[in-house]
C-alpha cells in the first residue's frame, strides 16, 4: 500500500471519505496535542478511547491501521511515511483552524503529495450554501431546504411555520426525567484511562464518572435512547434549568457528533422519523433539528468566515481576569456554583447554562473574552475551537461586534429565576439591585445598561430592556453604579 489516509481524533466516522481499500489508515495520539491545554479528563479519555476502538473496528473490517503514539503530529506522520514508504497522503480538512493550516504545510514538510478532502462531516460542506447568509435564521431555512428535513413537497415548512420558539420556553415542572444511558468503561477505555494518567498529568477533572459512548454502536444506542425517552419533552424545556437535573431533556450527543461517531444528518433525521411515526411533537422535533442543522452548522460556518480575527475580538473592551472561582465553583451565587460544579465533574452543562449563566456573568462583569474562551476550551467534553470560539466570543460575549448573534445575551436574575430553581436557597436576593444581599447579576446587569445605554439603544432587539432605564431616577442610577464598583472590587469573594 503506497497511499495512506490520516484520520484525526475528531473524524472517527464509519463513512470517512478518505477510507479506501487500497489505503492504509494512520491515527496519531499526539502528546503535544493532548497536552496543548489542561483539558478535562473526560474529553481526553473519550477521544483516545474512541480512536482505539475505531482502529480496532477498521482492522476487523480489513483495513491496515497504524495507530501510533508520537510526540507531535509531524513526527508521527514522518515516521509513518518512512516506515511504510508512503507516496501519497490523504486527509480530511481539519475542523480547527491551526490544524488545517498545518495540513496545508504537509506537502512541503513530508515531501510527498498531500490531498486535503472537504470536511463533509459538516453538512455545510456536504451541501454548500448557494449564497452566504450572515444570520442564523436564513441560514437555517436554507439548510432545511438543502437537506429536505421537515419540508413539504410544495417547499413549505412542515406545520406551516419555521419556528416554535414561543412554545419552547417552559420552566421545568417536576415531571420525571429519564436518565441518560451509561456506558461503563470496557477494557480499552480502562487502559486508556491508565495511559492518560501518565501522558497528561496536568489534565483537569476526575475520570471516575466517565460513562460516555466510545464506539459507533454505542453512539447509535445513545441516539436511540434520546429519541425514545427525552426528545418528546426536548422542545418545551429546552431553555429550562434545574439544580437537580443536569441534563433535563437534552441529548448529550455533542461529544459524539463532534468526533464523528454520529452524523448530523442521521441525527436530525432520527428526530424527524420520530415525528413522522407520532412519537414526538413537531415543536420538539423542529427545536432539535434547528440545533443540529441550524445552530451547529451555522457556528461552524461562521467560525471559518471570521477566523483568525475572531480569536482576538474584544468589541466591548473587556479586560477583567476570569474570577478564580470559575475553576472551583466556590461562590455563594447558587446558579454559578451548581453549574460550575457539574462542569468540573463531567465536562458538561447544557446550552442555556453556558449562555445565560456562565457567559452572561462574564459579559456583565467585563471579563476578558480570551480568558473565557480558554476556560470553555479546557473544561468541556465537547469543546473544540470551531465550536467554542464563535459560541463564547461571538454568541456569549458579543465580542465580535454582533457578527455571530445580533444582540448581546445579557439578563438579570429575573431571567434565571424564571427559567430555573437556582434562586430559591441562594445567599443573594434575586429581587434586589442594591444592598448587602443584592444579586450580583442584577447590579451588574443594570450597571451594564447604564454604562452602555447609547450603544444598546441603537440595537432594535434590545429596545425593551433599555427602555427600563428610563424608569430609574438619577439617585437609583448612582446607587447601582456605586454598588457595581464594590461588587467588581470583591469579585473573587462573591
Ligand atoms: P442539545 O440541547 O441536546 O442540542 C442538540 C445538539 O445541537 C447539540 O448536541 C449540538 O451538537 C447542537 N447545538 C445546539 N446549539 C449549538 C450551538 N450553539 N453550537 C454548536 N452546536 C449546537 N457545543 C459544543 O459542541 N461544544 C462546545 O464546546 C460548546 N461550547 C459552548 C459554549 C457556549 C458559551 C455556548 C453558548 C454554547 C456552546 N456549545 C458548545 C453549544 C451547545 O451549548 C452545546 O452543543 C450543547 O449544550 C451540547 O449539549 P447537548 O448535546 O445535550 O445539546
Ligand atoms: Fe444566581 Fe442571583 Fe439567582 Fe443567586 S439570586 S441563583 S446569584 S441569579
Amino acid at each position: 500500500l503506497s497511499e495512506s489516509v490520516w484520520i484525526l481524533g475528531d473524524q472517527l466516522s464509519p463513512t470517512h471519505p478518505g477510507l479506501a481499500p487500497n489505503r492504509r489508515v494512520v491515527l496519531i495520539e499526539s502528546l503535544a496535542r493532548l497536552n496543548q491545554r489542561p483539558y478535562h479528563r473526560h474529553k481526553l479519555v473519550l477521544i483516545i478511547s474512541a480512536m482505539r476502538h475505531y482502529a480496532a473496528e477498521l482492522r476487523a473490517a480489513g483495513y491496515d491501521v497504524d495507530l501510533r503514539v508520537a510526540p507531535d503530529f509531524l513526527s508521527g506522520l514522518r515516521d509513518h511515511v518512512n516506515t511504510f514508504g508512503v507516496q501519497h497522503l490523504y486527509c480530511l480538512a481539519a475542523a480547527e483552524y491551526a490544524t488545517r493550516q498545518f495540513q496545508h504545510r504537509l506537502t512541503a514538510e513530508l515531501g510527498i503529495p498531500v490531498t486535503i478532502l472537504p470536511n463533509t462531516l459538516f453538512l455545510v460542506e456536504r451541501f454548500p450554501p448557494p449564497r452566504s447568509p450572515a444570520l442564523m435564521e436564513p441560514f437555517y431555512r436554507m439548510m432545511r431546504r438543502q437537506t429536505g428535513l421537515l419540508i413539504e413537497p410544495d417547499g413549505q415548512p412542515t406545520g406551516g411555520v419555521w419556528n416554535f420558539d414561543r412554545e419552547n420556553r417552559r420552566r421545568y415542572d417536576g415531571r420525571p426525567v429519564p436518565p441518560p444511558l451509561r456506558f461503563p468503561p470496557d477494557t480499552i477505555t480502562r487502559q486508556t484511562i491508565a495511559d492518560l494518567a501518565v501522558a497528561c498529568p496536568h489534565a483537569i477533572g476526575s475520570v471516575e464518572e466517565f460513562d460516555l459512548p466510545v464506539t459507533r454502536a454505542q453512539a447509535l444506542t445513545a441516539l436511540d435512547d434520546f429519541i425514545t425517552h427525552r426528545l418528546p419533552d426536548f422542545g418545551p424545556f429546552e431553555d429550562a434549568m434545574s439544580a437537580e437535573h443536569e441534563l433535563l431533556f437534552h441529548s448529550r450527543l455533542s461529544p459524539l457528533l463532534n468526533i464523528g461517531l454520529l452524523d448530523p444528518l442521521e441525527t436530525a433525521q432520527a428526530a424527524v422519523n420520530a415525528y413522522e411515526r407520532g412519537h414526538a411533537p413537531l415543536s420538539s422535533v423542529e427545536g432539535f433539528v434547528r440545533q443540529i442543522i441550524g445552530w451547529r452548522e451555522y457556528i461552524y460556518y461562521r467560525y471559518w468566515e471570521l477566523m483568525p480575527d475572531l480569536l482576538q475580538a474584544n468589541a466591548w473592551q473587556a479586560e477583567r481576569p476570569l474570577p478564580a472561582w470559575y475553576w472551583t465553583g466556590q461562590t455563594r451565587m447558587r446558579c454559578l456554583h451548581c453549574v460550575i460544579q457539574r462542569v468540573l465533574q463531567n465536562g458538561y452543562c447544557h446550552h442555556i447554562e453556558r449562555l445565560m449563566v456562565l457567559c452572561n456573568f462574564a459579559m456583565l462583569a467585563g471579563v476578558q473574552p480570551q480568558a473565557v474562551n480558554d476556560w470553555f476550551l479546557e473544561c468541556y467534553v465537547d469543546a473544540y475551537e470551531w465550536v467554542v470560539t464563535p459560541n463564547v466570543i461571538g454568541m456569549g460575549l458579543n465580542a465580535d461586534g454582533g457578527r455571530t448573534a445580533t444582540k448581546p445575551y445579557i439578563a438579570s436574575a429575573a431571567y434565571i429565576d424564571k427559567m430555573s430553581d437556582y434562586c430559591k436557597g441562594c445567599f443573594y436576593d434575586r429581587k434586589a439591585r442594591v444592598g448587602p444581599r443584592a444579586c450580583p447579576f442584577n447590579t451588574l446587569y443594570w450597571n451594564f445598561l447604564i454604562n452602555h445605554e447609547e450603544r444598546l439603544r441603537a440595537n432594535p432587539r434590545l429596545g425593551p430592556a433599555v427602555l427600563g432605564l428610563s424608569r430609574l431616577s438619577a439617585a437609583e442610577r448612582e446607587a447601582i453604579a456605586a454598588q457595581a464598583e464594590e461588587v467588581l472590587e470583591r469579585i473573587e469573594q462573591l
